[in-house]
């Protein structure tokens, strides 16, 4: 199954994808909610009622939607750093023998075509295509064993990076918040249609069609159990939660010469039969008080 939260005439609305349509889960049962983050949350059976709903759905009108990011709103949104050999060594760091974490905070995201704004204060902007892993049931220290029961499904991620504020201090925190910079969707795919743990899938990303990252899940020192059940020592999972699993080798600024995003360029990112992310780079013109983003508008409708 897969699942989207769609904008239709500025009206949030669950859909899930039907061939090339998507039908309004919504309208059936206002129950589930109006994003993938509400029926997630909305109780242990989710699945079982958004596919009694989506027996009875109709499609949705193909023009005016806009995709949301899948999950809106995560409660948690936890970033997985280094967690590829090649990619800890183009960063000249060494292999993390704890996993490297950081947050995300749920204003930086943007959905499936939105702009990904480059900020007047930085010219370093990256791109980096990560899978994600969306909890569907809530767990603490869980068990490596039990971990993939957790899931609800997969999605892909762009973890938009302004590489100048991420390294110029130990913490990350700030490089990776940019507002408008992080890309989540266009759909999250059940785990039953994926490999167990999203293994063996490929990674790209592509900017206005060159190949600049082209890695596997299968080379992640840390996999999905082995990170749900390590982060899960820390924090209390619940329905909604969002971990992002690292990106592999290629990003712009391990490059030489640096390659950094640029307004009019094209940053499509994708996963392997979990989906293809592509958003637009524009710069941000927003003003002191001010903001350009659509994501204003997004969260405004939720
Ligand atoms: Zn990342």
């Amino acid at each position: 199954m897969r699942l989207a939260s769609l904008l239709v005439d500025d009206r949030p609305v669950l859909a899930v994808r039907q061939d090339h349509r998507y039908l309004d889960l919504t309208a059936v049962d206002p129950t589930l909610g109006a994003d993938v983050g509400a029926l997630l949350a909305s109780g242990p059976d989710w699945r079982l009622r958004a596919d009694r709903a989506a027996s009875q759905a109709s499609a949705l009108p193909t023009e005016g939607l806009r995709w949301r990011p899948v999950i809106p709103a995560p409660p948690k949104l936890l970033c997985m750093g280094l967690n590829d050999a090649d990619h800890a060594a183009e960063a000249g760091l060494p292999v993390p023998e704890h996993p490297v974490v950081f947050a995300r905070v749920a204003s930086s995201l943007i959905g499936h075509r939105e702009p990904m704004l480059r900020p007047v204060e930085s010219t370093l902007l990256d791109y980096e295509v990560e899978l994600a892993v969306v909890i569907g049931q809530a767990g603490r220290r869980i068990p490596i064993q039990d971990a993939l029961a957790h899931v609800a499904g997969y999605t892909v991620f762009n973890d938009g990076s302004v590489r100048d504020f991420q390294v110029r201090t130990p913490q990350w925190t700030l490089g990776k918040n940019f507002h408008g910079t992080g890309a989540l969707g266009p759909e999250l795919v059940t785990a039953d249609a994926l490999p167990p743990g999203a293994v063996g899938l490929r990674l790209r990303t592509e900017v206005d069609g060159e190949v600049l990252q082209d890695g596997d899940t299968a080379a992640m020192i840390f996999d999905v159990p082995r990170t749900i059940s390590l982060l899960s020592q820390v924090v209390a999972f619940e329905p909604g939660d969002v971990i992002a699993m690292g990106t592999p080798s290629g990003i712009g600024h391990a490059r030489t010469p640096p390659r950094y995003l640029r307004a009019g360029q094209v940053c499509r990112v994708s996963v392997e039969r979990v989906g293809v992310l592509e958003n637009p780079v524009v710069d941000d013109p927003a003003t002191a008080g001010a903001s350009s983003s659509p994501r204003l508008l997004n969260r405004g409708a939720r």
